[in-house]
């Protein structure tokens, strides 16, 4: 399929592209967008100024929760070149997250050329400073425009792009989490494992609440003993118990991060024994007092790695690391930040070189 390129003239005004950037508020000036419908499947792929989207008042993305994101972020190495990591995973998944809100899979490999394409074009927009990146986020809506209870029968798929600083201005922070024992975020069988927009808007209510308590962000239990661990915030989460790595499996409430995977992998590398496997806060509690638990981090793109310095589960405060960042957090973070920047030894074949 033909993507249809109109630049803008009236080109926006850029932010500084540093650490001062917030995340989510300038966007560059084009976006990706197609369109699809039962007949002509996916169509009228272009590049266009960055604007609003017109919908129907009874879309089902609006009413039903039929949409869908993923997130991933490119930089610039020390010579210019614009690098993506692992952006092929972000396809896969969003197909993944596709099917299972039955909405229609994507062709991966034309998403990722319409990204580069789209990149290319931008390619102003992708701080050089190395406390900022470029924010990429494709997503899916359906269109229909018919209210009832089924799945649409038009769909829109769109990538915007936006640049943000680092999430850490000063260096790993660690941060203090509420256990959450009333509300949960997902339950096996449902929706957990999909980037869907629904998943997000009912965790909500419990981050405002741990935000108001002085916490940071929460750490989810599972939804029908509410004693498993699975995820922090909107992170996958690892600890470092007796010299291993103990993360929860991902079994259909967890979403597969891709930080998650590559990080797991990078441990193997280093000659780390992982488990991935059910962990009960009582566990935890256990090894805790066995003074058994060395560090523990949550894992995603927008952070890469955040340091629990706390986790407060009822009456009891498990401090960690001496509050700090770990050495092994530390060490994660280095290697991933150097790897997507293109600064160390790429193995696995993950950075992908967008434009040069
Ligand atoms: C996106 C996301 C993650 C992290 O996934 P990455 O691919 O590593 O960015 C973890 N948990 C939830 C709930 C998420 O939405």
């Amino acid at each position: 399929m033909e993507i249809k390129t109109t630049l803008r003239q009236d080109l926006k005004q850029k932010p500084p592209l540093d650490a001062t950037l917030p995340f989510g508020r300038h966007f560059t000036d084009h976006m990706f967008v197609m369109d699809y419908n039962v007949k002509d499947g996916w169509h009228n792929a272009c590049i266009t100024p960055y604007a609003p989207i017109a919908l129907d008042p009874a879309a089902s993305a609006l009413h039903y929760g039929q949409a869908i994101f993923e997130g991933m972020k490119v930089f610039k190495g020390d010579d210019g070149k614009v690098l993506a990591f692992r952006p092929e995973k972000n396809m896969q998944r969003l197909n993944k997250s596709a099917e299972r809100m039955c909405m229609p899979l994507i062709d991966e490999n034309f998403a990722l050329d319409a990204l580069f394409k789209l990149i290319k074009i931008e390619k102003g927009w992708v701080p050089s400073d190395p406390a900022a990146s470029l924010y990429i986020h494709p997503f899916m809506i359906a269109t229909c425009d018919a209210l009832g209870l089924a799945p649409s029968d038009t769909y829109k798929f769109a990538i915007i792009l936006c640049p943000v600083g680092s999430y850490y201005k000063g260096g790993i922070a660690p941060v203090r989490i509420f256990v959450e024992e009333e509300f949960v975020r997902a339950v096996r069988g449902g929706t957990g494992f999909a980037k869907c927009a629904g998943n997000y808007a009912g965790t909500m209510l419990s981050q405002r609440r741990a935000v108001a308590n002085g916490f940071d962000q929460v750490l989810w239990l599972d939804g029908v003993h509410r004693e498993f661990i699975e995820e922090v915030g909107a992170m996958n989460v690892m600890f470092v118990i007796d010299n291993k790595i103990v993360t929860p499996q991902t079994g259909g409430s967890i979403l597969p991060g891709i930080t998650r995977e590559s990080i797991l992998q990078l441990l193997a590398d280093w000659g780390y024994k992982i488990e991935e496997r059910a962990i009960s806060i009582k566990e935890l509690e256990k090894v805790y007092d066995e003074g058994k638990i060395q560090e523990a981090f949550g894992c995603g793109t927008a952070a890469v790695v955040t340091p629990i310095g706390e986790l407060v589960y009822g009456e009891k405060t498990f401090k960690l690391a001496n509050g700090a960042a770990g050495e092994l957090t530390q060490r994660i973070y280095d290697e991933v930040t150097q790897l997507q920047r293109g600064k160390c030894e790429d193995k696995h074949g993950w950075v992908k070189i967008v434009c040069n």
